[in-house]
């Protein structure tokens, strides 16, 4: 039976860059979409920039912006770093657009209509320079507990207290940082409270009838939410408030019908973003909406999201749902945080990563897919990424195990067989068949790190095999072609079934892959179809890197936030201890190599010899004063510890060290160079 599915990841907000942390859920959804389409479901995937709110406001007006043109430009930047890491939606859209501002308007209509909404005064604080109420975020004060200075108005990070804004004391607008002032004004509430019976049922009970997964496996009645996930529920449902949905002007965001300067929360209309991002998809491919989101509705929806939204997708949404006759979701798989070597992700220690860094420096995301997809179980744990773990793990299980059966045996397919395969149905190629719904139910429970334990268990029987037969030797004496390309043929049909299981993590090295075998998109009914006897396959050429522990080393590097700028820049005659100097790598280079940059104006290209297994590349703005010519084979001086730069041309990996003009001299450029005698490498102290 092909089921329908409905599958979200969380909104990412409208104001900032996407990091390894992001990724964690775009992967894991992205990983789990696409292997239900290789089932041969009918599954969607649809996100969206979660683009309203304060902070959006306050940027855009930093920046200079429109809001309208931040988030315009931060939705390019996503989808770039989304599509970088292979993560394929189906549609990635914007809260702000027509189709949600309908979804949101259809909403409160009906939830107004059956009673569902309240106005009600709230006092709150108003910044009087500004001419704004506050949210919680942009009020500052001293921790009513420990008194330390300049604490936001919800918790302190110094004691962990956590407080209401109002008991902050001497509070101040982190807007104007004007002393605020209680104000009041009329909200719309929605009525939550009311909602305590549907929430506890719905809490625990399994999808209704036709909206869950009909092949549960294992007998195990499948829940709306995860263990975790429902004993959390259990102790908010103890104390349900009604929920404040409206913010004052000035907001960005949609303004309430009927109620001029009033605005819809942006917590309201980011998870109705999800149906607008939809039925935007559904007018461009023609599918129905109605079958997706009506009361009625016998498809599935799920939502991924990190923890730290439960109580925005498992509470608020779902009776919002209900109260506005909708469907309400099949389950809510929520996961943990990502921790880099076992810490939060931090600027100063450079574990606060970037996507976009990632990619820069060259880093291949599909090791980034295959190391979280290792660590994930479908659980709300925290997963962490060992940066030593990650390198050694991907090259032993990826390079070491499952690249390396092809790397052995498709040389001789192509070189002694005319590059087609004997029969490929021998019985030791059993154990990988029978694996297929094995492996399914692992990727359908979202168990990823169980289904590739089990994929590098087969690998390792199919290394075995090619160990215990040898094809390199069996290639040197005639008289054991038969069996030569028996046990290749048999090895490559071992390759296609990992490349299958492989596939929803890996989806570019499996479309090169299927290339090379001369193979349609794998599907996972073809684990049934061995490869024909007499079958051609194309040439083999190498599919994966090794990771080099350098490039991860210079993508911590690269994100390394420097020191505040006021310890940062040590402005002439300031003293700095020798510790401060000492941290300077400084070194003998020899330029081995000098080039001008085309379209550079300034650069050169130099090439920096300073010891190493390999030179360093360096781009020094020099060009007014040197031609490259005269600079290959002399000395200088560099410092070698500085974080790798990407420029447009390359990455930079050091600076040259030379003499400039200040401003209103004669101009001049005059680079270093020890004197007769020092070599390439030697410390300079
Ligand atoms: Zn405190």
């Amino acid at each position: 039976m092909t089921r329908k599915i409905l599958v979200t990841s969380a909104l990412p907000y409208a104001n900032g860059a996407i990091h390894l942390g992001h990724l964690v859920e775009y992967i894991q959804t992205d990983i789990w979409v696409r292997f239900q389409k290789m089932s041969g479901n009918e599954c969607w995937y649809v996100c969206a920039d979660d683009t309203h709110g304060t902070p959006v406001m306050l940027r855009a007006e930093k920046d200079g912006l429109a809001p309208e043109e931040l988030i315009g430009r931060v939705h390019g930047e996503h989808l770039r770093d989304f599509s970088g890491f292979h993560v394929a939606f189906d549609n990635f859209y914007s809260t702000h657009s027509v189709e949600t501002r309908e979804c949101v308007e259809e909403i409160y209509a009906r939830l107004d209509a059956a009673g569902a909404i309240e106005k009600r005064d709230v006092e709150q604080y108003y910044d009087p320079v500004k001419r704004m109420f506050l949210p919680d975020r942009f009020i500052k004060g001293e921790c009513p507990k420990c008194g330390t200075k300049d604490q936001y108005g919800d918790n302190c990070e110094s004691c962990g207290a956590a407080y209401t804004p109002n008991e902050l004391k001497n509070p101040y607008s982190a807007v104007s940082g004007a002393k605020p002032e209680l104000r009041t004004s009329e909200h719309y509430f929605f009525k939550l409270g009311a909602c305590s019976d549907f929430l506890k049922e719905w809490t625990l009970s399994a999808p209704k009838e036709g909206q869950g997964n009909p092949d549960a496996e294992g007998g195990v009645e499948k829940r709306r939410l995860q263990v975790e996930a429902a004993n959390k529920m259990r102790e908010w449902l103890d104390s349900l408030e009604d929920w404040d949905i409206s913010r004052d002007a000035p907001y960005f965001g949609f303004e309430i019908p009927g109620a001029p300067g009033k605005y819809f929360y942006v917590w309201l209309d980011a998870p109705i973003g999800y149906m607008g991002s939809f039925k935007n998809l559904c007018a461009r491919v023609g599918i129905d909406f109605d079958d997706y989101w009506g009361p009625d509705s016998e498809a599935e929806l799920y939502h991924f999201i990190g923890k730290d939204i439960l109580y925005f997708h498992a509470l608020f949404w779902p009776a919002v749902l209900d109260r506005a006759r909708f469907r309400t979701p099949s389950g809510i798989c929520a996961h943990g945080f990502l921790t880099i070597d076992g810490a939060k992700m931090s600027k100063s220690r450079g574990t606060f990563i970037t996507a976009e860094s990632y990619l820069d420096l060259g880093l291949d995301p599909e090791w980034l897919r295959y190391y979280y997809a290792a660590k994930l179980n479908g659980t709300m744990g925290d997963i962490d990424l060992n940066l030593e773990d990650f390198v050694a793990r991907v090259n032993s299980d990826l390079i070491g195990k499952y690249v390396n059966i092809a790397s052995r045996c498709a040389g001789f397919i192509d070189k002694k067989f005319g590059g087609r395969l004997t029969r490929t149905d021998a019985g030791w190629l059993n154990e990988f068949r029978a694996a297929a719904p094995r492996i399914a139910a692992a990727y359908e429970q979202r168990e990823f790190g169980r289904a590739l334990r089990d994929v590098m268990a087969l690998s390792d029987v199919a290394n075995v095999f090619v160990n215990d037969r040898k094809p390199w030797e069996l290639s040197k004496r005639s008289g054991n072609e038969a069996e030569l390309h028996a046990v290749c043929s048999e090895a490559i049909e071992a390759f296609r079934l990992l490349t299958l299981y492989l596939k929803p993590v890996l989806p570019k090295l499996a479309e090169a892959v299927e290339s090379f075998l001369e193979v349609a998109p794998l599907t996972w009914g073809d684990a049934g179809v061995p490869l024909p006897e007499g079958h051609a396959v194309g040439v083999y050429a190498h599919l994966m890197k090794r990771v080099d522990p350098a490039r991860v080393a210079a993508l911590v590097e690269a994100n390394r936030e420097s020191l505040a700028p006021a310890e940062a820049t040590a402005r002439a005659g300031e003293k700095i201890s020798i510790d401060d100097f000492m941290k300077v790598d400084l070194r003998v280079a020899r330029i081995v190599d000098a080039a001008h940059v085309e379209g550079a104006e300034k650069l050169i290209r130099l090439v920096l010899d300073i010891g190493e297994t390999k030179p360093r590349q360096v781009f020094a703005g020099i060009k007014s004063a040197y031609d490259p010519a005269q600079l290959v084979g002399r000395m200088t001086a560099m410092v070698a510890n500085l974080a790798p730069r990407k420029m447009k041309f390359g990455v930079s990996e050091g600076m040259v060290l030379a003499a400039a003009s200040g401003k209103g001299e004669t101009p001049g450029i005059f680079l270093l160079s020890p004197d007769g005698g020092a070599r390439p490498g030697m410390r300079i102290r």
